[in-house]
């Protein structure tokens, strides 16, 4: 069995004694927390992070990782706290945990088979350091190992999800030991019976094909030999769920599959490795379109290798690997490979993702001198260093959506309609800003409500295309139905004027108008009239006749609070129902209305192409804001009192400020929303009523 002593032993083969002495305390530390927890083998617990550490210490991988092996468990089964794993061992260790916990968490089993691909790339971006995922990948390779003890159903479930998300990361990862146990045992317990049967076949074959193998092998030898090149010759064992793919995918008979002898041949150097290839190919004649240079270009996880096809003797194929020696390591761990090869000097800078970012630039490099397509840096590099996120539909439907994404896009990309009725969203059932950024295995639920309206502020913060292309479009249909129809009001209100209705107008009238302005349709004139390109009193005369009178003294147009984009409400007197307003019409913006007597419109008050006389309608609706200057005397909790003052007249307090202006006098400025000026008036009699206040101004500019 095991023990940690054992390990120890092992690890000082490549670890300081300071290093090994904290393997040990997460030892301790672990077996202490587990402590009466047993695995379904009977065994306690502890033995299950000891073995991960094992498998992370073949990989000769660094203390923190196993660290983390021993205590991958520990928040997940054990109730203790990561804070607790932070003062122990410190910040990162305790993220590497976390961060395995996390991947624990998430469940594979309801989500649907398609989703696969996304579902691995969200386990990689959710783990920021690239460990993580080391860790749980040897995790899963111990659990897979002592699967037999699992009842038929779980270990199905277990099974599957390492066929389809674990295998591939580790295939990503170019970590192909791994990957091939990871089958050969997922394929065992999903499919005993083929399992069996195809072993047994393969042992078979084996034994029949010993002699043959020792003759092709002993003949490789001696033509290297010949030539004077050091290589190592091996006969390869094909494993028994690639063969099972094989016969599956390429529906070839078991037979065709092992008639074909395989062998590698590993040197020095990369420049032996194409002298191997010319010796051998005098030796036997290759398969013409059978050779293959992953050397030159490397396969999309950085593998790296010759192959080729021989007729051998009798003209049983052959197929060889011609590789290096860091080749054929790269090839069996990938990514691990690169712990291995460490320098203790520069062990402190290179950092948690230092070394994965290096290997990502070394297979990149590869990859660009061999002149190949970018697939690789979609795949993995993206995974590395995540530009996306990806998270969960309330059904479980993965989204995957570019970094920064905010639950306005999430919307958009499940549908238009669903974007564009959005109100408000739910984060990991929480209520959540529309603005938040979304991270990485958040299930995302939309909000909306019939009717509902895209807001033109979401454009400040959504960051993809489509999200962004179609609340323009919507914002651009609604202003434009909302300034066609202002543009009639107006229009209407000019022309009653002249005792006269657009209905009235004769229809060739308004063509040959729309002619001369080059338009389309009358919808596009009214356009025009709302957004304050054209003026309705010039429009309303040419439609009458160049000779009309000036329109006798015409009413005013009424305000609704409805009149949505077209219309808004000038910042600096803040207009609110009651108070006497007028309209300032400005090119393109539509209509911005003002008190009527402030000081910004005083010059062109009464041009009627620029300004328009009007009114309150009685029915007017929604929430205006008034600012309002408070002096009073310095009391404490007094803005507890303004507040429940506003509060208490039906008002709301939009902002608050107060700037204090000696020890006795406090001025507070106040944003208030109110109905109308008797609203208004309701909420500054309250504030009258508090003791101390000296004054109370409604600001305007
Ligand atoms: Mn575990």
């Amino acid at each position: 069995m095991p023990s940690i002593d054992a390990l120890a032993d092992r690890l000082s083969a490549y670890l300081g004694p300071d290093q090994v002495n904290l393997v040990r305390r997460a030892y301790f530390y672990a077996e202490q927390a587990h402590d009466g927890q047993r695995r379904r083998s009977g065994e306690p617990y502890v033995t299950h992070p000891l073995a991960v550490a094992n498998i992370l210490a073949d990989m000769h991988m660094d203390h923190q990782s196993l660290m983390a092996a021993m205590l991958h468990d520990v928040i997940e089964d054990t109730g203790i706290a990561k804070e607790a794993l932070v003062a122990q061992f410190g910040e990162t260790v305790a993220d590497l945990v976390d961060g395995v916990s996390k991947l624990t968490q998430m469940n594979f089993e309801t989500k649907a088979e398609a989703q696969a691909e996304n579902f691995q790339k969200m386990a990689m971006a959710m783990a920021r350091d690239i460990r993580v995922i080391l860790v749980k990948l040897a995790d899963r390779l111990h659990n897979m190992r002592t699967l037999e003890v699992l009842s038929g159903e779980k270990r199905r479930r277990i099974a599957k999800e390492t066929l389809e998300i674990y295998a591939p990361i580790a295939n990503r990862l170019g970590m192909h030991s791994i990957r091939i146990e990871f089958e050969d045992l997922g394929f065992k317990a999903m499919y005993p019976m083929r399992s069996a049967r195809i072993y047994q076949a393969v042992k078979r074959a084996r034994g029949n094909r010993k002699e043959i193998v020792n003759k092709i092998e002993e003949s490789l030898s001696h033509c290297l030999a010949i030539d004077g090149i050091q290589g190592e010759v091996s006969g390869r064992q094909k494993h028994i769920y690639g063969i099972y793919k094989k016969m599956r995918g390429k529906r070839r008979a078991f037979n065709e599959i092992m008639d074909v002898y395989a062998f590698r041949i590993i040197v020095d150097k990369v420049d032996t490795c194409y002298r191997v290839l010319g010796a051998v190919h005098n030796l036997y004649k290759p398969l013409p379109g059978r050779f293959k240079d992953y050397i030159a270009i490397p396969k999309a996880n950085g593998y790296q290798s010759l192959h080729t096809t021989l007729f051998g003797m009798h003209g049983v194929p052959i197929e060889i690997q011609i590789r290096t020696r860091e080749m054929e390591e790269m090839a069996n761990n990938g990514i691990a490979a690169h712990w291995l090869y460490k320098s203790s000097g520069d062990e402190q800078h290179t950092g948690t993702h230092a070394r994965a970012r290096q290997w990502v630039k070394g297979v990149l490099e590869m990859q660009q001198r061999a002149g190949n397509s970018l697939e690789f840096i979609e795949s993995v590099k993206i995974d590395l260093f995540p530009d996306e996120v990806y998270v969960f539909t309330p059904k479980g439907r993965i989204m995957e959506l570019p970094k920064g994404s905010t639950a306005v896009d999430f919307a958009y990309a499940v549908h238009t309609d669903v974007g564009n009725s959005c109100i408000a969203c739910r984060i990991n059932r929480r209520l959540a800003p529309l603005s938040e950024p979304l991270q990485s295995g958040s299930t995302v639920e939309i909000v909306s409500a019939p009717g509902a309206r895209p807001n033109p502020a979401w454009l400040n913060f959504v960051v993809t295309g489509k999200a962004r292309t179609h609340i323009r479009h919507a914002l651009k249909l609604q202003r434009r139905s909302e300034s066609v129809n202002l543009g009639e009001r107006l229009l209407n209100k000019v022309l009653n004027g002249f005792n006269s209705a657009l209905e009235k107008i004769p229809a060739e009238r308004i063509q040959a108008m729309l002619q001369e302005y080059r338009l389309e349709q009358i919808e596009d004139l009214l356009e025009d009239i709302g957004l304050g390109n054209r003026m309705a009193y010039v429009v309303a005369r040419r439609l009458l006749g160049e000779g009309e009178a000036l329109p006798s003294p015409e009413g005013p147009l009424a305000i609704r609070g409805t009149e949505g984009l077209v219309l808004s409400y000038a910042k600096c007197c803040t207009p609110i129902p009651g108070d006497p307003i007028v309209g300032h019409l400005s090119a393109g913006k539509g209509m911005v209305v003002h008190l009527d007597n402030c000081r910004n419109i005083s010059e062109i008050r009464h041009n009627p192409e620029k300004c328009i006389q009007l009114s309150w309608a009685k029915d007017v609706t929604g929430e205006f804001n008034v600012e309002l200057r408070v002096e009073l005397e310095h009391q404490r909790g007094l803005i507890a009192l303004l507040a429940s003052s506003v509060n208490a007249a039906d008002g709301n307090i939009e902002k608050i400020s107060m700037d204090e202006r000696d020890g006795r006098i406090s001025v507070v400025q106040l944003v208030v929303s109110v109905h109308d000026r008797v609203h208004l008036a309701r909420v500054i009699k309250k504030l009258r009523a508090l003791t101390g206040v000296i004054r109370i101004t409604r600001m305007r500019a």
